[in-house]
C-alpha cells in the first residue's frame, strides 16, 4: 500500500508566543509518522495566518524556506477561526489524501494524530477528536460548552459531543464538503452531514501552551449564536408559540378586565396597562430582531462573498533567489510584506 499524504491543517491568529513551539513538536510528530510508514514524506504542515496583527506569519513564512514540511497561507485579513480552517482544507486538498485540523495552541493531544491516520488507513473517512473530560478548563467555560451541546441536541442539530474542530477528514470528505456553498459555515454542524464513515478517537485536552485564548466571551456567544441560527429555525418557532400564548393570555385578561369594569370596579388599570405595554413591546422587539438576525443571514447568503480571500500561499512562491540576492537575509529572498 501506498503511504497517504497527509496535511496537517493549523489556524493561527496572533499565535507568536505559542508557534515556535507548535512547529517543532508537529514536526516531530509527522517525522514519527513517516519514520514508521504512517503517512507520505510528502506530507505537509499547513499554517494558515488568519490575519495576525504580530509576527506570527514572519514565523511561518520564514520557517516554510528553510523546511520542506512546512508551507504557509497568508489570508489578506482576520476572517475568524472557521473561515481560516475552511481556507485551510481547501487549500490542503488537492496535495493530500487526507487532512487533520488543529489549533494553535496545542490544547489537543498531538499524539491522537498517530491514532487518527491508522483509522484513515483502515477505511474511515472522517475522525473526530474527542475529548474525555473538561478538567483543563475553567468552570466557566466548561459549564457554557456544555449547555451549548445541550442546547443544540434541543434544537435538533446533530453535533458530536465534545469535538472541537480537531479532525481528520478525506479528501473524498473534503470533496463534498466544498459543495456546502454556505458563507455561514459552522463546521462541526456540517460535517456529520456527509455521512461518510467515521471513527472517534479519545484523548485529553491540556492547556493553551502559551499566549492567550482567542476566543473571549463576546466571540464565544456570537460562534455559539451563529452555530444555533445557521443550523435551525427553533428559535422562529419559538416566537410564534411565544406570540400565540401572548395572544391567549390577552384574551384572558381582557375577559377578567372587562368583568371587573362592569362590578364597578375601575381603578385598577394603570399598572396593568404599563405591565402589558413593556410585556407585548419587548417580546415584539424581541421577536423582530431575532427574524431579522435570520433574514440577515439570508442577505449574506445571497451575495455569496468568499469566505477569504488568499494573500500568500508559500508554494506558488518562485524559486528562492539566494544566489541573485547572495543574502542569508530570508526577508530580501521573496517580495513579500511580513506583516
Ligand atoms: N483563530 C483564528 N482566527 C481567529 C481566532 C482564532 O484562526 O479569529 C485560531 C487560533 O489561532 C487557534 C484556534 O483558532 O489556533 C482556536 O483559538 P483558541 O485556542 O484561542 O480558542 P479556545 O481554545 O480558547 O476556544
Ligand atoms: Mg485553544
Amino acid at each position: 500500500m501506498m503511504e497517504p499524504i497527509l496535511t496537517i491543517v493549523v489556524p493561527c491568529y496572533n499565535e507568536e508566543e505559542v508557534l515556535p513551539e507548535t512547529m517543532v513538536k508537529l514536526q516531530q510528530q509527522l517525522e514519527e509518522l513517516i519514520a514508521d510508514s504512517l503517512v507520505s514524506k510528502q506530507s505537509k504542515l499547513l499554517f494558515v495566518d488568519d490575519g495576525s496583527k504580530d509576527r506570527t506569519w514572519e514565523l511561518i513564512y520564514k520557517e516554510g524556506l528553510r523546511n520542506k514540511y512546512v508551507r504557509g497561507l497568508k489570508l489578506a485579513r482576520n476572517v475568524g477561526h472557521q473561515n481560516a480552517l475552511v481556507a485551510g482544507l481547501h487549500a490542503a486538498k488537492d496535495f493530500s489524501d487526507c487532512v487533520i485540523s488543529i489549533d494553535a495552541d496545542l490544547q489537543d493531544d498531538i499524539q491522537a494524530i498517530r491514532e487518527f491516520v491508522i483509522k484513515f488507513n483502515e477505511g474511515s473517512e472522517i475522525v473526530y477528536g474527542v475529548r474525555k473530560g473538561r478538567e483543563t478548563d475553567t468552570f466557566f467555560k466548561r459549564s457554557t460548552a456544555q449547555g451549548f451541546y445541550k442546547m443544540m441536541r434541543k434544537l435538533g442539530v446533530d453535533l458530536v459531543y465534545n469535538h472541537a474542530d480537531f479532525r481528520l477528514m478525506s479528501k473524498r470528505a473534503l470533496h463534498e464538503l466544498e459543495r456546502f456553498k454556505e458563507v455561514n459555515l459552522f463546521l462541526r454542524g456540517i460535517v456529520p452531514l456527509l455521512g461518510f464513515r467515521t471513527d472517534v478517537v479519545y484523548y485529553d485536552r491540556l492547556e493553551r501552551q502559551a499566549g492567550e485564548t482567542k476566543y473571549p466571551l463576546k466571540k464565544m456567544l456570537a460562534f455559539a449564536f451563529d452555530g444555533i441560527t445557521s443550523f435551525s429555525v427553533s428559535p422562529i418557532r419559538f416566537v410564534l408559540v411565544i406570540g400565540i400564548v401572548s395572544f391567549l393570555m390577552s384574551l384572558f385578561f381582557g375577559g377578567y378586565f372587562l368583568a371587573l369594569k362592569f362590578l364597578g370596579n375601575t381603578e385598577t388599570g394603570w399598572t396593568s396597562m404599563i405591565t402589558s405595554i413593556w410585556l407585548i413591546g419587548g417580546l415584539q422587539l424581541i421577536s423582530i430582531g431575532l427574524i431579522g438576525e435570520y433574514i440577515g443571514k439570508i442577505y449574506k447568503e445571497t451575495k455569496q462573498r468568499p469566505k477569504y480571500i488568499v494573500d500568500i500561499d508559500t508554494l506558488n512562491l518562485p524559486i528562492p533567489r539566494r544566489h541573485l540576492l547572495n543574502t542569508t537575509n530570508d526577508e530580501e529572498l521573496y517580495p513579500v510584506n511580513l506583516k
